[in-house]
């Protein structure tokens, strides 16, 4: 069995010997780039390749790149524990041209490696294109032998990406695997798409077009390559298993979980455990990158995802903090491939840990007033959105937080009657403040606050250039 740090480096050797240099993964935070809240796949350090604006001593390269999906558009976070395939945290392995090699290579290559070098059953393969690419689908039946009803034609964005909103783009193929008709799931373009039985592994965009903030687009100057394969999810099929969670790597993190709690890592509380092991991998990233647990922007973003780990800790009915204990053991998966866990690693433990106490004071309580207000809820009623903003404002839920809850028991919230419960809430604190004597120096307070977003509700509810976040 190959373990994911052995498939790690085979890919990247298999790309290393056909001329790519291999380049290390680039910090979560984009550097320089307002556009994007994380690094969310393998081609965001190389944008100004693709567009001509840099060049380096290199047209071929190779990455493992971590990769954050919580946030912007590209956003799993209300997919884990509810996908076998989804992290908020993954690495994204890639092979890049730029100006180099296009279409007729990389399918070939990314065919190979996948059916020679890994083993993969070419049969159970099955890919989709771009509805307008013919030259794909010519490739694709010359290279691979694939025959018409293996290769599906789709229209929509899903074989045309980008990153965000501006930047390079182009259309795309993408390789799927079929795990079998004993799991629930249709394949692409289909209704049941979102199953776990046709698992995408591995998306192949042809680097084309560049488009700017008015919707246009111009050719780049040399069309390119940018590849990406989620490591869990190639892992996943090379171990015999559709679910990422039962992988080497993930598997242990699941283990330390239910060590910690004493609990079983299949029971009752499998969901808790898998959501755990996921959101430790991307709260521990996040702060080796220089993310920082606060109430705006990313800051808010990593606070969110470990309050949502904490209840689901607390729900395991862990007694005193856990999420700082299991850091050990994702530092002794992932440390040798990502030396700056290793280095971060007690700054990490120590700040979990101030989190985690400072938000179990609150979230018992917090969890009690939520299953008082859900026994009165008729049936099919939502959540107040007062209740929501009390839990927000008085015990330090975040709403998703509140929603993820509420989404185990079927039940959502009443999302306006939250912002007004914010807004009003805002107009009681200004006009309290005008009253005060010191309207001047008030008015000019909130101003600021307003655009720099102090409260914990701005933080969630900033606009970044992708959207909400
Ligand atoms: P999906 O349709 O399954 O959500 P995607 O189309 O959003 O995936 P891409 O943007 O094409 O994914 O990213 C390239 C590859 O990265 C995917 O083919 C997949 O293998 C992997 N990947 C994407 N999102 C995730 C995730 N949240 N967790 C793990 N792997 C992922
Ligand atoms: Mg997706
Ligand atoms: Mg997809
Ligand atoms: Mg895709």
């Amino acid at each position: 069995m190959q373990t994911l740090n052995e498939i790690r480096s085979n890919f990247l050797t298999y790309f290393g010997d056909k001329g790519h240099t291999v380049v290390p993964s680039s910090p979560l935070v984009p550097r320089n780039d307002p556009t994007l809240m994380f690094t969310a796949a393998g081609m965001v350090q190389f944008k100004n390749l693709f567009t001509g604006v840099e060049t380096r001593d290199y047209t071929r390269a190779t990455t493992a790149q971590k990769c954050v999906r919580a946030g912007g558009k590209h956003n799993d976070l209300d997919n884990v524990g509810y996908t076998a395939r989804h992290h908020t945290f993954f690495e994204m392995l890639g092979n890049f041209s730029f100006g180099d090699y296009f279409k007729e290579d990389a399918i070939p290559m990314a065919w190979d490696l996948l059916t020679k070098v890994f083993g993969i059953d070419a049969s159970r393969l099955i890919v989709t294109v771009y509805h307008t690419d013919d030259e794909a689908v010519a490739i694709w039946k010359k290279h691979a032998g694939l025959s018409d009803d293996r290769i599906i034609r789709i229209a929509t964005d899903d074989n045309f990406w980008s990153a965000g909103p501006t930047g390079p783009c182009g259309p795309c193929t993408e390789i799927f695997y079929d795990h079998g008709d004993h799991i629930w799931g249709g394949p692409p373009g289909s209704p049941e798409e979102d199953g776990d039985r046709f698992v995408e592994i591995w998306n192949l965009v042809f680097m084309q077009y560049e488009q700017f903030e008015d919707g246009t687009r111009r050719d780049l100057p040399n069309k390119s390559i940018d590849t990406g394969m989620g490591i869990e999810r190639v892992a996943a099929l090379l171990q015999g298993t559709n679910d990422n969670y039962s992988t080497d790597l993930m598997r242990s993190l699941i283990e330390a979980s239910a060590n910690a709690t004493s609990s079983d890592p299949d029971g009752p509380g499998k969901t808790h455990h898998r959501v755990i092991a996921d959101h430790l991998r991307s709260t521990s990233f996040l702060m080796a990158d220089g993310v920082m647990p606060s109430n705006d922007g990313r800051g808010y973003v990593l606070r969110r995802i470990m309050r949502r780990a904490m209840r689901h800790a607390h729900l395991l009915g862990a007694k005193d903090p856990l999420m700082h204990r299991l850091v050990p053991a994702l530092v002794a998966q992932m440390g040798q491939a990502y030396p700056e866990l290793g280095q971060a690693q007690s700054m990490i433990q120590q700040t979990l840990l101030q989190e985690e106490t400072r938000f179990r004071q609150t979230l018992d309580r917090g969890l009690k007033l939520l299953d008082e207000e859900l026994v009165m809820l008729p049936e099919g009623g939502e959540l107040a959105g007062a209740t929501a903003f009390k839990l927000y404002d008085t015990f330090g839920f975040p709403l998703d937080l509140t929603q993820d809850a509420l989404r185990e028991k079927g039940r959502t919230v009443d999302t306006d009657g939250f912002t007004s419960a914010m807004a009003e809430q805002k107009a009681k604190a200004r006009a309290a403040w005008s009253g005060s004597g010191e309207a001047a120096d008030a008015t000019i307070w909130f101003d600021v606050a307003d655009k720099a977003g102090v409260t914990e509700f701005l933080g969630y509810d900033t606009e970044t250039a992708e959207g909400k976040i």
